[in-house]
């Protein structure tokens, strides 16, 4: 199925109350388990990509294993930019065939945050490519890659979207979807969040576009459905995805005799682990049967 954008996804994804997976992936491992297992679960999904996952020529490798992936694929899949910070970084991937990107300006002050988001839109509009943006700001806890998952970090706290600006920053900026922070964080929990869903309830029933969670991972069942049937269309996992390649790929190495064994023997059981992450979140967002 030829790639599309999220446009039309998030739109079904708001009229019937679930949630389409955005996987964020790493590598062709992590590519292929998102895509295979929705297709068999005929459920849309997002592949994300991560700035230094497509740094250099990284971008070539990352977006043929995309597009190899989901040429295989009878469901829509969605090739989407996560987290960029610069107008740059939007071009170079658009260039390549992303059909979706996000802009992140949320660390900067509204008015600000709305002129970068408008001139994301201005670059991919023209190109049927979709505009996320983020109002009000998803910290970090602590991070699953380099240096931060050692040591972790905390990042400038959270500051919860107010509902007041949604209309707003949506109708000058002319964004498809709007990341909203009600709570979560990226990366993983020291201590279970406590969504503030009377907020999202009042954002939703404001925001002419539909809205996303990113942190999805290791927040509560409980919670996410809750905010799925409250108005969330699309949520980001990450961190869960690397926990269970991670804690699988240790098992096999750790008991592991023979130094000469194949890298496609060793890798059966993490992308099995894989494998059954990503169906766990896609049936729990309810995107299974969707597509
Ligand atoms: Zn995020």
């Amino acid at each position: 199925m030829p790639l599309v954008n999220m446009k039309e996804m998030l739109e079904d994804a708001r009229k019937h109350k679930y949630a389409v997976p955005m996987f964020d992936v790493s590598d062709h491992a992590m590519i292929r388990a998102a895509v295979e297992v929705a297709d068999d679960e005929k459920s849309p999904v997002i592949l994300g990509a991560l700035e230094p996952d497509i740094a250099g020529d990284g971008l070539d490798y990352w977006i043929a294993c995309a597009k190899m992936a989901a040429g295989n694929a009878k469901v829509p899949v969605c090739i989407h930019l996560d987290h960029a910070t610069t107008l740059a970084q939007i071009e170079r991937v658009i260039a390549k065939g992303f059909t979706s990107v996000m802009l992140d300006a949320s660390a900067e002050d509204f008015t600000e945050n709305v002129k970068r988001s408008a001139e994301a839109v201005g670059i991919a509009k023209s190109k049927g490519v979709t505009v996320e943006a983020e109002l009000g700001h998803v910290g970090d806890g602590i991070a699953g890659s380099g240096e931060n998952a050692v040591t972790g970090h905390e990042d400038a706290a959270d500051t919860l979207t107010e509902p007041a600006k949604v209309r707003e920053f949506v109708e000058k900026t002319g964004v498809d979807a709007l990341a909203v922070a009600i709570g979560t964080t990226h990366g993983v929990y020291v201590k279970a969040p406590v969504l503030d869903i009377e907020r999202m309830k009042e954002i939703n029933r404001i925001s002419p576009v539909p809205l996303v969670l990113h942190g999805g991972s290791g927040t509560p069942e409980d919670q996410l459905k809750n905010a799925i049937a409250n108005g969330i269309c699309k949520i980001n996992i990450y961190s869960e995805l690397l926990n269970a390649w991670n804690s699988s790929m240790k098992d096999v190495l750790n008991g592991l005799k023979n130094m000469s064994t194949w890298p496609s023997v060793i890798r059966i059981k993490p992308d099995a682990a894989l494998r059954e992450a990503v169906r766990g979140k896609i049936r729990l967002f309810g995107s299974n049967g969707k597509a």
